[in-house]
């Protein structure tokens, strides 16, 4: 359980001045643009004696930098909340991950303004990056992330004091991302009537929805992903900025393919590879593109083990797609996530052209315009009731 004697930020402040101005020994060292306000700031949940690591640390050669103190909130989450909260290791920000965008436009306007999101719904099909996403956002703007996994399921019978063990352990940790995955399973719609747990759906939905109102002097920065924005509860919308996270276009899922190259040790050109995902004329998820890739490898590999994948490894590869996403059912969650979207900013192309990259609409959105480009919301909801018996387990 999460310690009551954490320093508060006043102590953790103190002790870092002192930290960086000792009476004797050698002064603690920042990294480039940390002040000792900001790492007071960011250590919540920390316990001086890490601080007092951070300065030993920082001796022998490595200034204290918003890293250091992500990954030393990772390791005190996930003892504080008993290993029931997963942490996410930190990782490379935006360096590894193609194209979104409308996520380096949310990480750039807290840059700018100096607020940090608070909460923010991610929504799209299965497989686009939303997870990605999370931790993207977490690792540019230095705070640690962690999951708050699917309460219902996990605790039932005991999940509303577990949730609230969880969100106080969070709390006490601010700042830091916490990451509802599937927000529609992980709390579901609210019931109607008798509902079939006894009122734990009910119950546990009042609690978030506290919390979510509640947790604006908090500093903890909900990020939610959901396939299905179609299962929750209207109510949560209003909570969230929605923000939908889409199928890449077809430069980006070069990128995509580049990038898992990479990550293989292999290295595909980035024009061939856009020419295959061109060709293959099909919609594509990240998750489907790691498989693309991991299956051209095997065909280079029959060939004779080069670490160059060529551009007719990849199309084999596209070939052998038996099917990679159910067409229908991927273009109604998108345009779910598109109707949903609560600021046009938010929109990829939009947050595309704002960063001087030419915008590429995905390919189910054209039909759907108005004389002046603009989404026409008639035909956007009429193509969704058209779209809405098409239903696949995902
Ligand atoms: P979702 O949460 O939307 O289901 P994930 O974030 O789990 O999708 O993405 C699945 C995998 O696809 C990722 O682990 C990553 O390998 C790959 N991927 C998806 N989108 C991107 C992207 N934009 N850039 C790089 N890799 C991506």
């Amino acid at each position: 359980m999460i310690n009551v004697e954490l320093p508060d930020y006043g102590e953790r402040h103190a002790f870092i001045e002192r930290a960086l101005s000792p009476t004797r020994g050698t002064a603690m060292q920042l990294a480039e643009g940390m002040t000792s306000d900001g790492l007071a700031s960011l250590s919540g949940g920390l316990q001086l004696n890490d601080l007092a690591r951070a300065r030993a640390q920082s001796l022998s050669g490595s200034p204290i930098g918003r890293d250091w103190v992500q990954a030393e909130k990772a390791e005190a989450l996930g003892r504080s909340a008993g290993g029931s909260l997963t942490v996410y290791p930190p990782g490379g920000g935006f360096n590894d991950i193609a194209g979104l965008p409308q996520v380096r436009r949310i990480v750039e306007e807290s840059r700018d303004s100096g607020l940090v999101p608070r909460r923010i719904l991610f929504c799209g099909p299965p497989g686009v990056g939303k997870t990605l996403c999370v931790t993207a956002v977490a690792d540019e703007l230095g705070l640690a992330a962690t999951a708050l996994g699917n309460v219902r399921s996990m605790w039932v019978g005991e999940s509303e004091r577990n949730l609230g063990r969880l969100i106080n352990a969070a709390e006490a940790l601010a700042p830091v991302v916490l990451h509802i995955d599937e927000i529609d399973q992980a709390i579901g719609p609210r019931q109607t009537g008798q509902s079939a747990d006894g009122g734990t759906s009910e119950r546990l939905l009042g609690r978030i929805m506290t919390f979510l109102g509640a947790n604006t002097e908090k500093r903890i920065t909900v990020i939610a992903t959901s396939n299905r924005p179609d299962l929750l509860d209207p109510a949560m919308f209003d909570r969230f900025t929605i923000v939908p996270v889409l199928h890449p276009t077809p430069i980006e899922a070069a990128h995509i393919l580049d990038i898992a190259a990479r990550r293989e040790g292999r290295q595909v050109d980035r024009a061939q590879a856009e020419a295959a995902v061109r060709k293959h004329n099909g919609l594509l998820t990240g998750r489907v593109l790691v498989d693309v890739l991991d299956r051209a490898i095997t065909f280079a590999a029959v060939e004779g083990g080069q670490l160059t994948i060529e551009q007719r490894h990849l199309d084999d590869a596209f070939d052998d797609l038996q099917m990679a996403v159910d067409p229908l059912e991927h273009e109604r969650l998108a345009l779910l996530a598109i109707s949903l979207t609560t600021f046009k900013s938010y929109l990829p192309w939009e947050a595309a052209q704002h960063f001087g990259m030419k915008p590429e609409l995905p390919p189910y959105l054209p039909p759907l315009l108005d004389g002046n480009g603009r989404i026409d919301q008639g035909k956007l909801r009429s193509r969704l009731d058209a779209l809405a018996g098409h239903h696949v387990a995902l």
